[in-house]
């Protein structure tokens, strides 16, 4: 009989778990606590495809970063999801940091990574005018690479939902029981029975293994504060720009998004909530000092918004990926945090191998393309816009302004194989909402056109779902009560 197989959560990794078994004979159900994929880290990181110099050589975070990144390419190309690699530099402003730029550069050479070298202050400032021209030296790795971490797991999803794996949101985890040879999942969407599970439950992945497993594990929740800036004309950086990390992790970077924004941060803070991804003055105060020291110039006068993202740090520090050890059928990914993006592909690899060796599962005779979608407006050139509105005149409705985002592509992000069902969700499979005003023109017209294609009154659309509702009620509604 066909193996039913649970995924939790539907992160990045999650997802990149849910596309490679949908490739065999089993039944997949991904079960998401959020209302929508990319929900927790894989929505707030850097969004940066490490080359792989930082992490400690023997680890299986250097192993599957140097791996993933390889893959990356290949990939974003297979599913639809951007990618770019404009390489990166980590800068040393003294002869201390010069030691340790010269340490990474030896674990680089020990982890595998190809192409980097060690260059002085004026190849760096011709490739980086805004630089602080006090720099002294910095280790370029031409391999780092830029995706958008939300697209990419949404695309991801695409791939294993038209290959038949379900995607269901809302439905939290709350316990898991062994039941003879499966597993009983009490959610809050219900109850579910599974032959495996493989636990992708990033930040709370530790707290579902403590419910099976003797061995106990603990997650420290690490928060990471940024700023975003708008897009310019001209990219301020063409490159990331690491300074020398510290033991809380890579530093502040600033660097450019695969947009073309810029951003700088994150912070590191470890905190007791894994949900709180409330941003501080005291720590964006901290991004803002830190950040000067690579970039002098900078004005925050462009910033469009901050945000932050928890990161999943083990105590141990190392990736914890593989079989859950005495529970028969669990497969877990714990302690998923930086390179944890770069590495999605090659995790996703390793494990799927394992649990299709372990439970005999068999290849389908067919795994289906991933969905192709539209080039983006903003992305297309005078005579493709005029072609494309031709084709299909929702492409001639400009919904956010900032953004370029068209109705044809909001309604196209709806009608995905896992579709957009709020505001947020749209903003991350369109961009529409990015923008410099933050979807203060789009927000109502998305709104009504989440309403028409998901066939709900307007008061019901959410935000991020939950009670995240933008409308409170109709002004009958508000007459009535005596409220106007
Ligand atoms: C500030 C920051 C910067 C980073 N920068 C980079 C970078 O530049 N490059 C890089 O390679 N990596 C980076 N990372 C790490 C990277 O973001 C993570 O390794 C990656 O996103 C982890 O993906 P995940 O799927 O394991 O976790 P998540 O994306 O957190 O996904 C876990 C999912 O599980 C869901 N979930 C949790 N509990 C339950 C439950 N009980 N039931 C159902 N669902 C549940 C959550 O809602 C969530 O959607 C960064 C991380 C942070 C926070």
């Amino acid at each position: 009989m066909e193996k039913r197989i649970i995924v939790i959560g539907g992160g990045v990794i999650g997802c990149a778990m849910a596309r490679l078994l949908s490739r065999y004979e089993a039944k997949v159900t991904v079960l998401e606590g959020g209302e929508d994929v990319a929900h927790g880290a894989s929505k707030a990181n850097s969004g940066i495809v490490h080359a792989g110099f930082d992490a400690k050589p023997g680890s299986l975070k250097a192993k599957l970063n140097v791996e993933g990144a390889r893959m990356y390419p290949e990939l974003c190309k297979e599913v639809d999801a951007p990618y770019g690699q404009p390489g990166a530099m980590v800068l040393a402003f003294s002869q201390e940091e010069r030691a340790t730029v010269q340490e990474l550069y030896k674990q680089g050479e020990q982890n595998g990574v190809a192409g980097q070298r060690i260059i002085e202050k004026d190849e760096i400032l011709k490739l980086e005018p805004n630089v602080n021209p006090n720099v002294v030296c910095a280790l370029l790795e031409p391999m780092s690479g830029l995706t958008s971490p939300y697209e990419l797991t949404c695309a991801l999803a695409d791939h294993a939902a038209v290959n038949g794996a379900t995607f269901v949101m809302n439905a939290k985890v709350q316990t898991i029981e062994k039941n003879g040879d499966g597993f009983a999942l009490h959610t809050t969407k219900g109850e579910y029975t599974a032959d495996l599970i493989v636990n992708c439950a990033g930040v709370f992945s530790a707290e579902l293994h403590n419910q099976l497993s003797e061995k106990k594990l603990h997650i420290i929740p690490r928060k990471g504060e940024y700023y975003l800036l708008d897009h310019q004309k001209d990219l301020l950086f063409t490159m990331t720009m690491f300074q020398t990390p510290t033991k809380m992790g890579k530093g502040i970077l600033v660097s450019p998004t695969v947009h073309g924004n810029t951003l700088l941060g994150p912070s590191a803070d470890d905190i007791e909530d894994g949900t709180d991804v409330s941003t501080t003055a005291a720590a964006l105060k901290i991004v803002n000092e830190k950040a000067r020291l690579t970039w002098p110039g900078l004005s925050l006068r462009t910033v469009v918004t901050t945000f932050a993202g928890v990161r999943a740090h083990e105590e141990n520090g190392d990736f914890i990926i593989g079989a859950t050890e005495g529970v028969q059928g669990s497969y877990e990914t714990i302690g998923i945090e930086s390179p944890g993006l770069s590495a999605a592909p090659a995790i996703a690899k390793l494990l799927t191998e394992q649990i299709i060796s372990e439970n005999g599962l068999a290849e389908k005779k067919e795994w289906k393309p991933a969905p192709k979608r539209e080039k983006p407006f903003y992305a297309m050139t005078l005579e493709e816009r005029v072609d494309v509105v031709k084709r299909n005149p929702e492409y001639g409705a400009l919904v956010c302004r900032c953004e370029q985002v068209t109705e044809a592509e909001i309604r196209a992000a709806i009608r995905r194989p896992v579709g957009a069902t709020t505001i947020d969700g749209v903003k991350r499979r369109t961009r529409a909402g990015m923008g410099r005003c933050q979807g203060g023109f789009c927000s109502p017209r998305v709104l009504e056109i989440l309403s028409e294609e998901l066939g709900v009154a307007p008061t019901e659309v959410t935000k991020c779902g939950g009670e995240s509702r933008i409308l409170t009620g109709t002004i009958a509604q508000s007459m009535h009560k005596g409220d106007a």
